[in-house]
């Protein structure tokens, strides 16, 4: 693989799993930029605040953060202040205060440039990077030779997310997790700063009716091409 591969769309698509398993099968490394926003919504949360705080000390909280990713696709690891918060970023407190965190100019600007010196580190190797997010093919890597933006239904996509926090022990109402992906895809679509939307030369590709293995096979495909 070569260079960036530019993974966007919102969640439930299946993004992760096939940004990974195409990561892991090309030898290139991976970085899930959603992760680095979860960490800083953590360390805002850590700080004490919630979404009623002042939107500088929501700032000061999030940009404060060290937060380092690492980018084996075979166990991507997020550690905050030198802790591993992993399975903590993926909890409802997190989940629930991710997107206004990430709607703050001042954090994506540290962000982004986080995560653009992580991609630059790992261009340095062989293999390339595939990374995910919400903004990789519009802003953090626009010049990425392959950009996908992966969509579903509403409905496929929460029922996903319901199948994927199963997993993971959380037992969550299918309802809930049906208005979840719904308000946080409006507040990522509808942000002032870089909100969710496909860059013009992204491929669209919808999951509702493909298989993970079906996406990654087409996906396998056009970096070969
Ligand atoms: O991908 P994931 O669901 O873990 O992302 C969590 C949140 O982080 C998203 O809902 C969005 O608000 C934010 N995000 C973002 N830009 C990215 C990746 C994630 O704003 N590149």
């Amino acid at each position: 693989l070569r260079g960036v591969v530019a993974m966007d769309g919102p969640s439930g698509t299946g993004k992760s799993t096939v940004s990974r398993r195409l990561a892991a099968a090309c030898g290139a490394a991976y970085l899930d930029t959603g992760a680095t926003y979860r960490a800083a919504t953590l360390a805002v949360l850590r700080a004490g605040l919630d979404e009623s705080a002042p939107a500088a000390e929501l700032v000061a909280a999030a940009t404060a953060a060290r937060i380092e990713s690492g980018t084996d696709p075979a166990g991507p690891t997020i550690r905050l202040d030198g802790d591993d918060v992993a399975a903590e970023i993926r909890g409802p407190a997190v989940t629930g205060l991710v997107s206004a965190v990430s709607a703050l100019s001042e954090v994506r600007t540290q962000l982004v440039k986080e995560q653009q010196a992580v991609i630059a580190a790992a261009l340095t190797e062989p293999g390339g990077i595939v990374v995910e997010g919400r903004d990789i093919g519009t802003v953090v890597a626009p010049d990425a030779p392959l950009k996908v933006y992966l969509t579903a239904s509403d409905e496929v996509r929460a029922a996903r997310r319901g199948r994927q926090d199963a997993r993971a022990g959380r037992g969550v109402d299918s309802a809930v997790t049906l208005a979840d992906v719904r308000r946080r895809d409006r507040l990522d679509s509808t942000r002032a700063v870089s909100p969710l939307h496909r860059a013009p030369d992204a491929l669209l590709v919808d999951t509702d009716e493909l298989s993970v293995e079906a996406v990654l096979e087409e996906l396998l495909r056009l970096v070969s091409e």
